[in-house]
């Protein structure tokens, strides 16, 4: 099997979780952002890839199917076969999809429609929910295959040097505000 999708993700929210973690980027600290506020759970393994900028100012996002829960802060090898591509309140939002690569269960899913398609049913069905009583929209345009994410990451590394100064300084913010008046991540 060729490793190059395989790749580290840090776990930010252990699958079954309803506490939405996520790595500070100045401090390195596991914050609790907020708790979701519906009855809502993540059904997989949701994380980050380190040294990556997604145009919503953050880490690329990860989420990634898996046998038993992790923690937040460990350090997992996801096997990646595609993308969610999502727009989350008007932002882009892309998530990278994969599975545990050290979990012999996960073993034959090399290719996203190898996945069953419940599974990836009940992640869509996830994401479209779990704003909902935030009042916030998310739209999920179409799934990407494995091609399709590898470019996605690199772009985000290339983004993340051209801004990691200005994102270690925590301004992150300024950063998203500037790209939207140049009309860039903004969704469909
Ligand atoms: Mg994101």
């Amino acid at each position: 099997m060729k490793q190059t999708n395989v790749i580290p993700m840090i776990v930010e929210i252990p699958m079954g979780s309803s506490n939405k973690y996520e790595v500070d980027a100045t401090t390195g600290r596991i914050v609790l952002d907020r708790v979701l506020y519906g009855a809502n759970f993540y059904p997989g393994e949701y994380g980050m890839v380190e040294n990556t900028l997604d145009w919503d100012g953050d880490p690329l996002d990860v989420i990634a199917l898996a046998t038993y829960p992790t923690m937040p802060g460990v350090q997992v090898n996801v096997r990646i076969l595609g993308t969610i591509d999502m727009i989350d309140d008007g932002e882009i939002d892309t998530k990278l999809f994969g599975v545990f690569a050290d979990d012999p269960r996960f073993s034959t899913f090399t290719k996203l429609d190898e996945v069953p398609q419940h599974w990836k049913d009940e992640i869509e069905n996830f994401f479209l929910q779990y704003k909902q009583l935030q009042g916030k929209t998310v739209k999920i345009d179409s799934w990407s295959d494995e091609d399709q994410a590898m470019k996605e990451l690199q772009e985000c590394y290339d983004r993340f040097e051209e801004y990691k100064d200005r994102i270690e300084a925590g301004e992150k913010d300024q950063i998203v505000e500037e790209w939207h008046k140049q009309g860039l991540g903004l969704g469909k």
